[in-house]
């Protein structure tokens, strides 16, 4: 039987929600404006005690009353669609609990393996979501909306506006919805099959300010294509980019095999610890820009790397952590299952006129057996593998390698712990646990640790 966070995750998945759902990423050492804006955060000394810059005395619009931080949070927690949405677990809760709670979790999952650092919060817990997706509905008279589907049922919920993603794509794909009336261009409906757009998908660069827009739809047929892009592009000046997805299969996937360009690159740019990466519609980037960076310099100074290193990183996405790492490494090997990834990946070396990294796309498992089965050496290993964390072929190689370093990144506590055991009971030890909040509202937490032999 499926448990009820089963039963969550999968609707979160299909809505698009999913903190979990692992499918984005980036950051620059000691850039002046990167450093501010790590410093900017705040390093729980004890998770119960994290500062929030909120607690600043605010004057309310309304009236003279001053109120003070807890209420101004407060208020700026309550959501409207906590019920029927699901995704933030803990937005009932005032941040500071929220930390309370993932550290406390951390700690009962992971404490055996050593002492869990203090979580790092984030300043500003609200609309750090680079990514915005919404389910596309039409009402009696016409007009369009978007919303997330309702639990247990094919029903969409209208969502105008949420607290934990970027405003900016909140307000486009409002706009995109507003649009389609004029357009005579009707929502996809799953279980009549009719009607033409089905999601609509926001990407924007923290540090570029670059918007792509995606318009996943029924069919690859895209009527008045030309001045629905120009209508779109008046309201909204600021988009670089706009693609049609054609997604015509029943699935619970919301992007679709084909994809045509209607306007500017196909994918944005942004910019991660002083490197610059582009990323294309199915290519995963980390979602919280923010914490994104102080995650990789967490995991750079776990690293240690001298410039002499052979270093693997598994899992690589379009290559960030690799390619973050490559200054201080002799040569980089990164290996990534999603071939739009790895081509952007390559575009992104380049881009940065980085020459020692090597792209394989490859599943990461088969790729350590070859590498082991090779005779190949490696010194450190960074992993940042999905939910579902590493497979015993992966970890298996791993022992053989013998890399003197493993810095692995988890979005998925439990798996962490399981890998960690596997990992613990043949040879290495944990040094460090960092957690990380990446979804702040939400019981998402992502670890780095460290391990050596
Ligand atoms: N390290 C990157 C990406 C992490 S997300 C970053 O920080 O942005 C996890 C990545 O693992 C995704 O890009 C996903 O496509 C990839 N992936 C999933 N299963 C894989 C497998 N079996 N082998 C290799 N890569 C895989």
């Amino acid at each position: 039987m499926k448990t009820d966070r089963t039963i969550r995750r999968e609707r979160e998945q299909r809505n698009g929600r999913n903190a979990f759902a692992k499918n984005e990423p980036p950051r620059t050492y000691n850039k002046p404006s990167q450093t501010k804006k790590a410093k900017e955060n705040i390093e729980a000394k004890t998770a119960g005690k994290t500062e929030l810059k909120c607690t600043v005395k605010k004057k309310e619009e309304t009236g003279k009353k001053i109120v003070t931080g807890e209420q101004a949070e407060k208020k700026r927690r309550v959501c409207p669609y906590e019920k029927k949405c699901g995704g933030c677990q803990y937005v009932h809760l005032p941040y500071k609990k929220q930390l309370e709670r993932k550290q406390q979790r951390e700690k009962a999952l992971l404490g055996s393996f050593g002492k869990v650092q203090p979580i790092i919060g984030m300043k500003d817990p609200f609309h750090y979501r680079n990514k915005v997706h919404g389910v596309v509905a039409t009402d009696r008279k016409g007009n369009g909306y978007t919303g997330i589907y309702e639990e247990k049922s094919h029903r969409i919920v209208r969502v105008d506006s949420c607290l934990i993603e970027n405003e900016k794509a909140d307000a486009i794909m409002q706009s995109v919805a507003g649009l389609m009336k004029s357009f005579k261009m009707r929502a996809y409906n799953e279980d009549t099959g009719y009607g033409f757009l089905r999601h609509i998908l926001i990407r924007t660069g923290y540090h570029t300010g670059q918007i792509m827009v995606v318009l996943v739809t029924a069919s690859p047929v895209f009527p008045s294509k030309n001045n629905f892009v120009k209508a779109l592009r008046k309201l909204h000046p600021e988009i670089t980019t706009i693609v049609a997805n054609v997604n015509d299969r029943n699935t619970s996937m919301i992007l679709g095999d084909k994809q045509q360009v209607l306007y500017g690159k196909g994918y944005i740019e942004d910019i991660l610890c002083g490197k610059r990466f582009r990323i294309s519609p199915k290519s995963f980037y980390q979602v919280n820009p923010v914490q994104t960076e102080i995650l990789y310099d967490k995991a750079m100074e776990y690293a240690e790397l001298t410039g002499k290193e052979t270093v693997i990183d598994a899992y690589s996405g379009i290559g960030t952590i690799g390619m973050v790492a490559s200054d201080r490494a002799k040569e980089v090997i990164s290996v990534e299952v999603n071939g739009d990834a790895v081509r952007d990946a390559i575009a992104n070396a380049k881009m940065n006129k980085i020459k020692n990294v090597h792209f394989y796309k490859a599943d990461a498992g088969e790729f350590m057996v070859k590498m082991a089965a090779a005779g190949q050496k490696a010194d450190v290993v960074f992993m940042d593998p999905p939910r579902a964390g590493s497979d015993r072929k992966f970890l298996n190689s791993l022992l053989r390698l013998k890399p003197r370093k493993v810095v692995y990144i988890s979005c998925n506590p439990e798996t962490l712990k399981r890998d960690l055991g596997y990992l613990t009971g043949n040879g290495y030890r944990v040094k460090k646990i960092q957690p990380v909040d990446m979804f702040p509202m939400t019981e998402g937490i992502e670890t780095v640790s460290l391990l050596s032999r």
